[in-house]
């Protein structure tokens, strides 16, 4: 729970620092992939750069929104306009319960992708 919590600091800590939560997702732990303001790709868990393999035309698959579930892409947005609340609040409550709902909106996204990821290897 305390390692859960720790991702969940850091990836608003990212947020904050201007870092974007990209519709990628980390090949090894399925976590959300931040781009950074230098185009590299960051996975808060495994705690590095995260280098994903680009073929040509072909990286554009992975990244195209239509295979995003309906789901995904509202958590997404939710992300976002929490992301920008929290960089507007200064009230220690207020950031707390911003992070909460950060934190609840990031697990649900993990979900969704780990279930997505397991459709497609079971396919
Ligand atoms: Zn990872």
């Amino acid at each position: 729970m305390s390692g859960r919590l720790k991702d969940i600091q850091s990836m608003a800590k990212m947020l904050k620092q201007g870092a974007t939560l990209t519709e990628l997702s980390c090949p090894v732990c399925v976590s959300p992939l931040f781009g950074l303001k230098n185009k590299q790709l960051w996975c808060v868990k495994c705690e590095k750069r995260v280098v994903l393999m680009k073929a040509g035309g072909q990286s554009r698959q992975n990244s195209n929104p239509m295979l995003l579930s309906n789901l995904e892409s509202t958590l997404l947005k939710k992300i976002e306009e929490i992301n920008m609340k929290m960089s507007e609040a200064s009230d220690p409550d207020q950031l707390h319960k911003l992070g909460v709902t950060l934190s609840g909106l990031l697990e649900n996204l993990e979900k969704t992708r780990a279930q997505r990821k397991m459709g497609n290897m079971g396919s």
